[in-house]
């Protein structure tokens, strides 16, 4: 590891300017910390996180049409544990839980389909959440209740893809990043070709990467060999677990049940494609087919700064609220919410002992 720190170090000299490099993946931004690695690199190298983390980017309208689903005649709800303390606009899950409504945790999708087996004369919705990582579970879900004849089993999803939202990220006139560490889980999924268009539309280096240290300092070793060559293209330090193509038969399982739409990302707005909504032949497996439930969009709280965070203009510190008004404790937006989030994980690693922001952003 010390000689990948020593290469850096003369990498960033040969460069001669500060590098932004975004963290793509929640689990890295944890990582990143646990492993210390902020302090093992030069001051210019600035971690950004970015918006990889399923529970923070699942808009306020989509936690409260959960909650409407919820009051429904005979409904049982359930969700992965995070989502239970994502704030509405009025109130979370788990506050609708304690007014009645009938939510229950999962751990995976396969157990709400269980649950809809145990109880007939409900209707089990699986708030379905999540990136790439986490859909192909959810068809395979769908392909068993399909199988078993489960007509009680429904879907809300508010499923996610990552490469739209990078594409997005580098539309955005206030965005800039010299390089993406890119998601080790979601990429095990995708494989590589998805973010093709990182290299080949934008010019910029990007490389899919493990969650040690080893390989974390291996990937920032990787973008700035392509930084300095002024190369761009989409690299794999995570060989052992991500193949260049991918799982082909997950993501086939994935077309089976979905396709895109566009999805509204909390802090962010509307992405085009970056959503999956069921496809025709599968939309009788869509409790919004079932239930006329509007919603209107909720407001995010005002001085929250949850979508500057997931675009990297931002860092948590940042916000005014951060570990006054805001911790993981009692919420105020969602990034503070999931372990994997960004204010979450900086809250649960600086802490309350605050380093001043302008400091904070020097070798950050
Ligand atoms: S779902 Fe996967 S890619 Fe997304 S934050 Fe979690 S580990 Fe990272
Ligand atoms: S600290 Fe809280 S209020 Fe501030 S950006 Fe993060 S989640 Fe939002």
């Amino acid at each position: 590891m010390n000689r990948t720190i020593q290469a850096i170090k003369e990498l960033m000299i040969s460069i001669g300017r500060p590098v932004k490099l975004m963290e793509v993946c929640g689990t890295h931004t944890v990582a990143i910390f646990r492993h210390g690695i902020r302090d093992l690199l030069p001051k210019e190298i600035r971690l950004l996180s970015g918006p990889g983390c399923p529970v923070c980017v699942t808009s306020i309208r989509d936690v409260d049409t959960a909650i409407e689903i919820a009051k429904q005649y005979d409904v049982i709800v359930t969700t992965f544990g995070d989502m239970m303390r994502v704030p509405g606009d009025r109130q979370t899950l788990s506050q609708a839980k304690a007014e009645g409504g009938d939510i229950r945790i999962v751990y995976s999708p396969l157990d709400a389909l269980k649950l809809a087996e145990k109880n007939p004369s409900r209707t089990v919705v699986f708030f379905a959440t999540g990136f790439e990582t986490t859909s192909p579970l959810v068809a395979g879900t769908l392909a068993e209740a399909e199988a078993r004849g489960i007509l009680n089993f429904f879907i809300y999803s508010v499923h996610k893809t990552v490469p739209p939202a990078l594409n997005a990220l580098l539309n955005a006139p206030d965005v800039q990043i010299d390089g993406f560490i890119l998601p080790g889980h979601v990429s095990t999924i995708i494989g590589l070709k998805p973010y093709a268009f990182l290299a080949a539309d934008y010019h910029k280096p990007s490389v899919v990467t493990g969650f040690d240290a080893a390989d974390i300092l291996n990937g920032v070793l990787m973008l700035l060999q392509q930084i300095a060559g002024n190369r761009a293209a989409v690299e794999n330090e995570y060989a052992k677990v991500v193949k260049e193509e991918g799982n082909p038969r997950a993501v086939s399982l994935l077309h089976e049940f979905f396709e895109p739409e566009d999805a509204y990302w909390r802090g962010i707005g509307v992405l085009p494609g970056s959503g999956l909504r069921l496809k025709e032949r599968y939309r009788h497996r869509d409790v919004m087919k079932k239930y006329t439930i509007i919603v209107p969009e909720g407001q995010e709280p005002k001085a929250c700064s949850c979508g500057d965070v997931l675009k990297g203009i931002k860092i948590p510190t940042d916000c005014a609220l951060f570990g006054k008004a805001c911790t993981p404790d009692k919420p105020v937006g969602a990034c503070m919410v999931s372990t994997e989030g960004s204010c979450a994980a900086y809250y649960k690693y600086i802490g309350t002992a605050l380093q001043p922001a302008a400091d904070l952003k020097k070798g950050d």
